[in-house]
């Protein structure tokens, strides 16, 4: 979608702190982080939110949540544990609609959340 931001930060058209990368999806660090570590995990192709990604191609869901935990592991965060987020449509804060796991640790998160 040419007018997604997320979409421009995989053709590389936006500039962002990438972390990792496989066949079907990129991890960068969030612009306004709200822990240590803040990586979204994004699907290459454009899917509004999790739940449209999952009923269009649940492999690629199941390969986002692979590198969410990859992610986890080399943040260093995984031991200690951290948490996945999918804010889902905007009364649940969804404010990019290409949906993004959240991975965030590095701290004690509160439960339940805001
Ligand atoms: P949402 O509110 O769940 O949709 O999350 C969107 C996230 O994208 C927020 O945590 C923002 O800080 C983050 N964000 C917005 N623009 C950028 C950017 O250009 N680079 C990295 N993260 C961004």
């Amino acid at each position: 979608m040419t007018d997604c931001l997320f979409c421009k930060i995989v053709s590389g058209d936006v500039p962002a702190k990438i972390v990792r990368e496989s066949a079907g999806t990129v991890a960068f660090r969030d612009i306004n982080p709200q822990a240590p570590t803040h990586v979204l995990v994004i699907p290459r192709e454009h899917h509004p939110t999790v739940g449209e990604l999952a009923a269009a191609d649940p492999e690629l869901l199941a390969e986002l949540l692979g590198e969410a935990r990859q992610v986890a592991e080399d943040e260093g965060v995984a031991e200690g544990g951290y948490r996945i987020v999918f804010n889902t449509g905007p009364q649940a804060g969804q404010t990019v609609f290409h949906v993004h796991a959240h991975v965030l640790g590095g701290r004690g998160l509160n439960w339940p959340p805001g």
